[in-house]
């Protein structure tokens, strides 16, 4: 702290600096501990800026999740998403994946929170993420494999094949993603 700082200081009571940032001058403070923090640190929320300390503590309240809901949470998303790695290799697979392999992410995320009884973590949706993955890859590998065989023997419409089952997990995984994270 300089010399300035330091009068500036013994002056004015109405300067504080910023508890994580000493040399950060500031006028906010956290509504819910009074902490002076910079605007760096704030975070607004409808009740008025919280410090990092308040707003962890206030995340951890909505973790409501069991261990044992982390393990529901992968054995479901890895059953549904072996069987949503059929998807790929239905009759007529098309353009219609789009919007079904999304759909399919969409349903995973609602078997999840219901069986878990719609308890929360913010870890809980890379649980999902990779387990939906390693249910899928089995049967995405065989039928991508499958494409590049018929491609090999001549036809064309085997790299449809491949293509499908390229684009069908990212389409699964942006779905629960999406869904996952917003609440
Ligand atoms: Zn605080
Ligand atoms: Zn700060």
């Amino acid at each position: 702290m300089t010399k300035d700082e330091l009068m500036i200081q013994e002056i004015s009571d109405e300067i504080v600096y910023c508890k994580w940032h000493p040399k950060m001058e500031t006028a906010l403070r956290c509504y819910q501990c009074g902490a002076p923090i910079c605007s760096k640190c704030a975070r607004r929320t409808p009740t008025g800026y919280i410090c990092p300390e308040c707003r962890k503590n206030h995340i951890k309240r909505f973790d409501t999740a069991h261990s044992y809901d982390f393990i529901i949470a992968a054995v479901v998303a890895l059953v549904l998403g072996a069987v949503a790695s059929l998807i790929p290799s239905l009759p007529y697979a098309g353009w219609y994946i789009f919007f079904v392999s999304p759909l399919a992410g969409t349903i995973i995320v609602e078997a999840v929170s219901r069986l878990t009884g719609r308890r929360q973590n913010r870890h809980l949706w890379k649980v999902v993420v990779v387990a939906v993955t390693i249910g899928s890859l089995p049967m995405l590998l065989i039928y991508a494999f499958g494409g590049v065989i018929v491609f090999m023997s001549g036809s064309a419409w085997g790299m449809w094949d491949v293509f499908f089952s390229l684009i069908h997990l990212p389409l699964l995984l942006g779905a629960i993603i999406y869904r996952m994270r917003l609440r």
